[in-house]
This record gives C-alpha cells, sequence and structure tokens, in this order.
C-alpha cells in the first residue's frame, strides 16, 4: 500500500482521493472517513460512495465518537449558531486534524503505507490552525518519532485557491463528480448546498470564479 487519504466526503478530499488513485492506482491506495459527531455526518456515506467509486483496496469508517465529551462547537451541536468569533469560526473542532492524521497514521503504518493525503489548505484560510502548513510539517514530525516510519503528510491544496482547486478536478476528469457527490455544506446538503453557510460560499465562490475566468485564462 502506498498511500491513505483522510477522506471526508467533502470536495477537497474527494480531489486528493482522485490525486492519489491517479499516482498509486487505486489498488494501492486506502481511505479513512471519520465519525466523530459532526452534524453533518451525511458525510459519511458519500465518504463510502467516493471511496467505492475510485475502487480503493480499503474503507475504513472509524468512530471517534468520544470527541464530543471533550469539547463543542457548531458542528457538533445544532443549537450553536455557526458564526465567526474573533479569529476563529464557531465551527472549529479543536484538535480534529491532529487526531484524524495520526489515526491515518497508524492505519497507515500497519498497511506499509508512507503517504497520507490530507484536503487542507491555507490558502482559502477560514481561521482553522490545524490547516496551516507549519501545523502538518509539526504534525509529520511527531508522527515520525512516535512511531518511527518515513512519514509523508501530503497536502496538495495547501497554497491553491478554491477555483484553482476546481481546475485541477476539472483537469482530472472528476468536476462533476466531486460537484455533485461530495458535500461541503456545514447544512449537510449534498452537491452544491445550502448556498449560505460559510462553507457553501466559499466552495460556490470557487467553482464560479473557475467556471468564469479559469477556462478563459488557460
Ligand atoms: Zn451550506
Amino acid at each position: 500500500m502506498d498511500a491513505v487519504v483522510v477522506l471526508s466526503g467533502g470536495q477537497d478530499s474527494a480531489i486528493c482521493l482522485a490525486l492519489a488513485c491517479r499516482k498509486y492506482g487505486a489498488e494501492n491506495v486506502a481511505a479513512i472517513t471519520f465519525a466523530y459527531g459532526q452534524r453533518h455526518a451525511i458525510e459519511t456515506k458519500y465518504a463510502r460512495r467516493l471511496a467505492k467509486h475510485f475502487g480503493v483496496s480499503a474503507h475504513k469508517v472509524v468512530k471517534l465518537d468520544f470527541y464530543s465529551e471533550l469539547t463543542t462547537n457548531a458542528l457538533f451541536d445544532p443549537t450553536m449558531k455557526i458564526e465567526k468569533k474573533g479569529s476563529c469560526p464557531t465551527t472549529v473542532v479543536e484538535g480534529r486534524n491532529a487526531f484524524f492524521l495520526l489515526s491515518a497514521g497508524v492505519w497507515a503504518k500497519s498497511l506499509g503505507a508512507k503517504d497520507i493525503y490530507t484536503g487542507v489548505s491555507q490558502a482559502d484560510y477560514s481561521g482553522y490552525p490545524d490547516c496551516r502548513e507549519a501545523f502538518v510539517k509539526a504534525q509529520q514530525r511527531m508522527m515520525r518519532l512516535a512511531m518511527e516510519w518515513p512519514f509523508r503528510i501530503v497536502t496538495p491544496f495547501m497554497h491553491m485557491t478554491k477555483a484553482e482547486e476546481w481546475a485541477l478536478a476539472d483537469k482530472l476528469g472528476v468536476l462533476e463528480l466531486i460537484r455533485d457527490n461530495t458535500v461541503t455544506c456545514y447544512n449537510g446538503i449534498p452537491g452544491s448546498g445550502c448556498g449560505k453557510c460559510p462553507a457553501c460560499k466559499l466552495r460556490n465562490r470557487g467553482l464560479k470564479e473557475y467556471l468564469n475566468y479559469g477556462k478563459i485564462k488557460s
């Protein structure tokens, strides 16, 4: 096995999956999805469908159902308003990517895989500290030390805007697939979503930007 993709069922991770499968072949790629108490749990259903579509060699849905005992946020608590408080939105799940990457790494090592793909980005930075490059570098170092294994955390979108991501999806021939079969919306509405939450706005603005300008530029 070459790579494990952290697959949420959203746009970013789905394009990551397409990239990893293109590079290594689906038979050398595994995917891992976390059910961590998020209110848009429909994501896991879409993750399953995507894993099946790409024909990855293994897909695991792992429960981190203790998470909501440790903290709360607007993704866990449907009564909490999705908004920005200071620099941090209420949708931040403290330490999420640290948990996800470490868990993915434990599984990856058992499969003999070194690459871990994650769709985090600091370009369209929404105030999520664990999407920054500095965090990913530190996490990679920590995991190498923790497990004596040459992990490589692959972040293809770290410096890409959403429009550039859509351009890449188009280049890979999966634009329609990603547009129609992923859930990015905080309200759990697939495809172009509710159109109102911050995740939808970011995603839809990027797609519009790509469709309007991207093709003319290239
Ligand atoms: Zn939405």
